[in-house]
């Protein structure tokens, strides 16, 4: 069980779900092509790490790559919201990482298989303290930073998302019913890249905070 304090409550965390290929210059880094519906997949709650704590790459992968991300936590039941109304249902909002194993991705891609191994691999999910909602008055314009041993690797902004976080979330919700406590991973800008034992990741989001983790 895993859960997250907002405003000095504490919240079980539920589903994590989350969003590939939503920036442009990430799906061309990548030679994917741009979905005509948004890529959905999940994290379970047992990947979340707190900042200052390490990730594990697990041994069957040579090739783990960091993805920053705009984390958005649901506060009430979201069941096929229409996009007007979708952010009524957000109480905060992170940092986070959506750790990947790029090497195993690949290969449960080329086969048609699922990614969870590739992408559910505990500690695959490090996240910042959650700013509460009202904080946050343009969601849609925050930059997003990471680097890695002092050197910037992604840098973009949440403006550049081809999906935005209500279109998103009305989405997702038109599947699954979203709940309080559930995260929502928005998707990674450019410049996603190879992490490697001992390297410092530092990932930051312009009016959220700041993410520190380092590799074991
Ligand atoms: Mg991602």
């Amino acid at each position: 069980m895993h859960t997250v304090n907002l405003d000095g409550n504490n919240i079980q965390v539920g589903k994590i779900v989350c969003i590939g290929r939503n920036y442009a210059e990430h799906i061309k880094e990548l030679g994917n092509k741009v979905p005509d519906k948004p890529v959905i997949f999940m994290k379970p709650a047992s990947t979340i790490i707190a900042s200052g704590e390490k990730i594990v790459i697990p041994p069957y992968s040579q090739n783990c790559h960091h993805e920053i991300e705009l984390a958005v936590l649901i506060g009430k039941e979201a069941k096929g919201v229409c996009a007007e109304e979708a952010l009524d249902y957000v109480i905060g909002y992170a940092v986070a990482l959506d750790l990947t194993l790029r090497d195993v991705q690949n290969a449960q891609k080329e086969k048609g298989l699922p990614w969870e191994i590739a992408k559910s691999f505990d500690t695959s999910c490090p996240l910042s303290a959650f700013v509460p909602v009202d904080q946050i008055t343009y969601p849609q314009k925050l930059q997003l930073k990471l680097t890695v041993n002092g050197q910037t690797r992604q840098d973009g902004n949440t403006s550049d998302m081809m999906r935005t976080i209500a279109e998103l979330i009305s989405n997702v919700s038109s599947y699954f019913t979203l709940e309080e406590g559930d995260i929502l991973l928005t998707g990674t800008p450019a410049g996603v890249g190879r992490i490697c034992s001992g390297d410092e990741l530092e990932a930051s989001i312009e009016k959220i905070g700041t993410l520190i983790v380092s590799v074991a």
